[in-house]
């Protein structure tokens, strides 16, 4: 079985990966070797159908997914949206720093860390500097 996708979910008939997955890009290369910008349009028709099926926002991940193998050099176009980064608040940071430094505790009898057993816990440690530095005051517990 060839790797073409199944619509609407995208995925490939022949190795369930995300359309289109390896096999389909070795097969398409292949196939366009001499028609390079041809393969392009294609694509493209094809991130649109892709968009459409799944509901999915034309940005950066699609590009990537559907386009950015294909001429790998040339950069992305300015009209994409970015990827949206996962970001974390003050909040966030101080409150898992903390978590680090009730599990990671130096053992007073062997000065090793209770969670991981390092002589010095690279954890607590950068989770000391986090609370000391950028995120707020330590809270020692
Ligand atoms: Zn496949
Ligand atoms: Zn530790």
């Amino acid at each position: 079985m060839s790797h073409l996708p199944q619509r609407p979910d995208w995925h490939c008939r022949a190795c369930r990966e995300d359309w289109p997955c390896l096999g389909a890009r070795a097969d398409l290369l292949t196939e366009y070797a001499n028609t390079r910008p041809s393969l392009g349009m294609y694509l493209a028709a094809q991130m649109m159908d892709a968009v459409l099926d799944l509901g999915h926002p034309l940005d950066a991940a699609m590009y990537d997914r559907f386009l950015s193998w294909v001429r790998p050099r040339e950069p992305k176009p300015a009209w994409l949206a970015p990827t949206p980064r996962q970001s974390y608040s003050r909040r966030d940071i101080v409150q898992r720093a903390q978590q680090i430094l009730d599990t990671h505790v130096r053992l007073p009898a062997t000065g090793l860390c209770a969670a991981c057993g390092a002589d010095r816990c690279p954890r607590r440690a950068g989770a000391i500097r986090i609370l000391y530095s950028r995120y707020g005051r330590l809270r020692c517990g």
